[in-house]
């Protein structure tokens, strides 16, 4: 039969490939929602760019309208003049031809200026399209890839589950508890092999009178420095000479 440590050894194997597989879902899974957000503020900024665009292409439609009105208003007062015989009544008309000038000349000046906008935001338009295009396909790969690992887990993940279901009704429960507390503290090894007097976990040399005891693999001794439960690997050991 086995011992306690054998069995908490065992159960280590089972709980670190849980961790490792675990792991590898959330990362995909958190990679996954980082790139939502992403694709969710990429979103906000076409619309704005979108929006902005769309302000300067109205005011564009107006400025074209109002200079349609004074060319056709210039045309009328010209043929008119050509008709005047009375000076004051020329020289009001001759005003309002300078004042139909004055304001073609602002809106031409305006309309110049937004069509140089228009295009410097039509470029950012398609920048921000193009950028959140390519997180959207990046966000696809991810899923692909989170799909594919889970495929590649899953089974692995359930048959880790039922071993330890398994194991854990072989360990005694004070022992397994504590197991837990150094296994979550100490970067998921709990339980370390002890390798020509040395503890694998913290690489002290464990005190030849603890190693003996070690070797009896019958109790639970825990590493003087690392606080780790000490496992002695009879063919660890054999390997290595
Ligand atoms: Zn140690």
């Amino acid at each position: 039969m086995a011992t306690q440590v054998a069995l908490l050894a065992e159960l280590q194997r089972v709980d670190q490939s849980l961790k490792c597989n675990t792991e590898a879902v959330e990362a995909r899974r958190s990679a996954l929602a980082q790139l939502d957000a992403q694709i969710g503020a990429q979103r906000e900024q076409v619309a704005a760019a979108e929006t902005a665009m769309a302000e300067l292409e109205r005011r564009q439609r107006e400025l074209d309208a109002e200079l349609t009105d004074l060319e056709s208003k210039m045309k009328e007062r010209r043929m008119r003049i050509a008709r005047i015989r009375n000076d004051k009544e020329l020289g009001v008309v001759r005003r309002e031809i300078d004042i139909l000038k004055e304001r073609t000349g602002a809106a031409e000046t305006e309309l110049l200026a937004l069509m140089e906008q228009v295009e410097q935001h039509r470029t950012a338009v398609e920048a921000a399209r193009q950028a959140l295009a390519a997180i959207e396909a990046a966000r696809a790969m991810e899923a692909a890839e989170l799909d594919a690992t889970v495929a590649r887990v899953a089974s692995s993940i359930e048959e880790d589950r039922s071993r330890r279901d398994k194991l854990l009704s072989t360990v005694d429960g004070d022992l397994h508890r504590r197991y837990e507390l150094i296994f979550s503290r100490r970067g998921g090894v709990a339980v370390v092999g002890v390798r020509g007097g040395t503890c694998q976990g913290c690489h002290m040399n464990v005190p030849p009178q603890l190693f003996n005891q070690i070797q009896r693999n019958d109790q639970v001794f825990l590493c003087p420095s690392c606080q780790r439960i000490l496992f002695w690997d009879q063919q660890d050991e054999a390997s290595k000479s």
